[in-house]
């Protein structure tokens, strides 16, 4: 049997997992939005047929003070419990079971009435919280029991209750943010009451056989965070109290960690998990950028822990554990960690997406149906929106024909693969490859597509999904030997001298940057100061960084802060990483020429001389479609997508969703 371990179903007497694998909780916004109910009852059911083992919510407010958001999910009444039906009772009938997540905000609640232990305000947050009373704390106690009673009537297997990632229960555990000096602070054990209190109310109001799950803080990434042996007594304490599974939790959210971004190793915090293992009896889960089912298994195989959290996976696909499980794991949509469609989407309070897999969350809009009228349409380019075209148009029941110039498909993708931290941007190219094989989707390689082909293969339509090419600029210099374009400085490194002046810090600036200054040997756990070894409270520790290869100048015209355009999730990290590194940001810069010195510059009025070697041009692009006015003059049918429409700001969430809307409606 393929993955035995993840396949080995999992029986807590009261209620069996099928395997085990648990897609973890994300908000998408579905919660809030119009219909959301439906949308979400088509979203998790998806996941269920894919056969996921088990479904964890978005987190629910428990009260109003709450709300991460003001308006945000909450269950506290027995009309919103009924709302929730339609929910489990399609999970369950696509033969799935599904846990809601209890979450109050605490501290990091984005309205004025947010509570916490004590009155700081998060780093994070322009609300300062209000301390809660004694009284407060029992009738939030109560408030989390009355939530997990309405999920057990509203159909839920169980409940999650969110003890991590800063959030209020995490408040209160650590003496960080606890500053009480009532029996609700102080001690260790003073500080543990509160979770302690909520599984009792929870178990009280919601009987033995009904899941309880707890999100446990097993690494703050904070200073005056849990130490090693709080959280393996905590998690003892949770076993006594009658918790069936605990859950990992990596990083409060105002840590200055990534956790969970491209550039973070695929199961970066599995030896956390790890060292709570042989101190429980219960089920643990580990969590944390683990986006395939053969990495799941090995860790299960390693004994590190006894169920697998994938939360964005299921974004990207939901059939993952189905499609594994049937020997076609190379037919999957890999989650590449981007953030781009889920994550950045949610801070913008915008719904979910995934940047590879347009249809999440969106399940009862996006439908595709068969075509009446087969089409024999030619694909020019087999970039990012050509392939997303040519799957959805194949599907449909066109003969799709790609025409593509290089002799690989992925077109900028392939690009991106090469910068480290996004090697995993070619998962999405194998996929694409994979399943245009599947669909009978014809591939011509090294190919310029011209008329002649329109004319002698005979094809009814043409989508023009050609892309984009670097921007030509003009400062006095620019053809100087020692000017080279982004594809060439990511393709061809050793062309680059040890001085380098990039122009223009959009998204490709700043790879190109942090590949000069990334050095392969530090881990990063050292980079970032994660102390592996644990002897700190938070488990932090200096960071290391070796001296990089490359002194590197980031140039922008613009004034004001750099990096304005980066993901809202990850830019703070894309900063962070090239100030570590020593990269000169320059914002305000005025170009004026490149010769054999450098590059000459003005700033703030001031004429500067930076002795470049090579200079690097990452200033955006232009479209790449040639070949419209031909077929505009011939009056052959045509369309275009992706960046070959329009070149400013293409992002591959654009192409691809371009490529999918077209090719359901073709
Ligand atoms: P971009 O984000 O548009 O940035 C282009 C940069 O070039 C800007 O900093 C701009 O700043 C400068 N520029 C534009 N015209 C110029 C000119 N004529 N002379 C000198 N400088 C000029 O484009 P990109 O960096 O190529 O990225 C392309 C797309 O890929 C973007 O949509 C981006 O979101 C996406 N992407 C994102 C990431 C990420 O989030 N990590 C990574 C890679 C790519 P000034 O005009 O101020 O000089
Ligand atoms: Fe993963 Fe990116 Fe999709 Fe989010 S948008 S689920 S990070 S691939």
């Amino acid at each position: 049997m393929l993955y035995p371990k993840v396949f080995n179903p999992l029986d807590l007497g009261f209620i069996t997992l099928k395997n085990r694998i648990i897609m973890g909780s994300m908000h998408t916004g579905l919660e809030e939005a119009k219909g959301g109910f439906e949308r979400m009852a088509a979203y998790y059911s998806e996941r269920a047929k894919g056969e996921v083992g088990l479904i964890i919510t978005g987190g629910v407010a428990p009260n109003r003070r709450a709300w991460l958001t003001p308006f945000g999910a909450k269950l506290t009444t027995d009309a919103e419990a009924t709302k929730h039906k339609v929910i489990t009772e399609a999970v369950h009938k696509a033969g799935g079971k599904i846990c809601l997540q209890i979450l109050h905000g605490g501290r990091y609640s984005f309205h004025p009435f947010a509570v916490a232990p004590s009155a700081i305000k998060s780093p994070i947050s322009k609300f300062k919280p209000w301390k809660l009373t004694g009284s407060g704390i029992w009738s939030t106690i109560r408030d989390f029991g009355n939530t997990a009673f309405l999920a057990k009537q509203a159909g839920y297997d169980g409940v999650e209750i969110m003890g991590s990632e800063g959030y209020l229960i995490n408040q209160f555990i650590v003496p960080k943010t606890n500053h009480r000096n009532d029996e609700w602070g102080g001690t260790f054990e003073n500080r543990i009451r509160f979770p302690l209190e909520i599984i009792k109310e929870v178990k009280k109001r919601a009987g033995n056989e009904f899941l309880i799950i707890f999100r446990l803080s097993m690494l703050d990434l904070i200073d005056e965070g849990s130490t090693l042996e709080e959280v393996i007594l905590l998690a003892q304490q949770l076993e006594k109290s009658g918790v069936h599974i605990i859950n990992t939790g990596i990083g409060w959210h105002e840590a200055r960690i990534p956790t969970i971004a491209s550039s973070v190793p695929n199961g970066a915090f599995t030896w956390i998990t790890q060292k709570l293992k042989n101190e429980i009896k219960i089920p643990l889960i580990a969590t944390n950028r683990i986006n395939t089912i053969d990495q799941a298994e090995m860790i299960l195989q390693n004994g590190e822990a006894d169920l697998i959290s994938m939360a964005r996976p299921f974004l990207a696909d939901p059939y993952i554990v189905q499609k594994s499980k049937n020997g076609q794991a190379n037919l999957v949509n890999t989650c590449i960690a981007c953030n781009q469609a889920c994550l950045d989407q949610i801070f913008k309070q915008q719904v979910a997406s995934c940047l590879v897999n347009p249809f999440a969350c969106h399940e009862t809009e996006m439908i595709s149906t068969k075509t009446n009228t087969r089409k024999k349409i030619a694909v020019i380019g087999g970039g990012p929106s050509g392939m997303a075209f040519s799957l959805e148009a194949a599907k449909r029941g066109h003969e799709i024909h790609v025409f593509e110039k290089q002799n690989i498909l992925g077109g900028q993708f392939n690009l991106a693969s090469l910068i480290p931290g996004k090697e995993e941007f070619k998962e999405t190219t194998r996929y694409f490859e994979e399943n245009l094989k599947l669909y009978n989707v014809r591939i011509h390689l090294n190919i310029t597509f011209t008329l002649e082909h329109v004319k002698s293969l005979g094809f009814d339509e043409v989508v023009v999904s050609s892309g984009v090419k670097p921007r030509r600029i003009e400062i006095e210099g620019i053809n100087h030997p020692k000017v080279i374009s982004y594809p060439d400085a990511i393709k061809f490194p050793e062309k680059i001298g040890k001085n380098v002046a990039i122009i223009g810090a959009g998204g490709i600036g700043y790879d190109v940057a942090s590949t000069l200054v990334h050095k392969r040997e530090l881990s990063y756990y050292k980079h970032w100061g994660i102390d592996q070894e644990y002897k700190s409270r938070g488990g932090i520790m200096q960071s290391a960084h070796n001296e990089p290869n490359h002194k590197v100048w980031l140039l922008q015209r613009k004034e004001g802060k750099m990096g304005e355009t980066l993901g809202k999730t990850t830019g703070w990290i894309h900063r962070l990483n090239l100030k570590k590194l020593k990269v000169d940001t320059i914002a305000g810069v005025e170009y004026q020429k490149i010769d054999d010195q450098g590059i000459h510059i003005v700033v703030n009025n001031k004429p500067k001389l930076l002795a470049a070697d090579t200079v690097i041009i990452c200033a955006g692009q232009e479209s790449e479609n040639e070949l419209v006015k031909d077929l505009e003059k011939y009056g052959i049918k045509f369309y275009v997508i992706g960046g070959a429409l329009k070149a400013g700001e293409v992002d591959a969430k654009r192409a691809i969703m371009e490529g999918v809307e077209l090719g359901l409606k073709i």
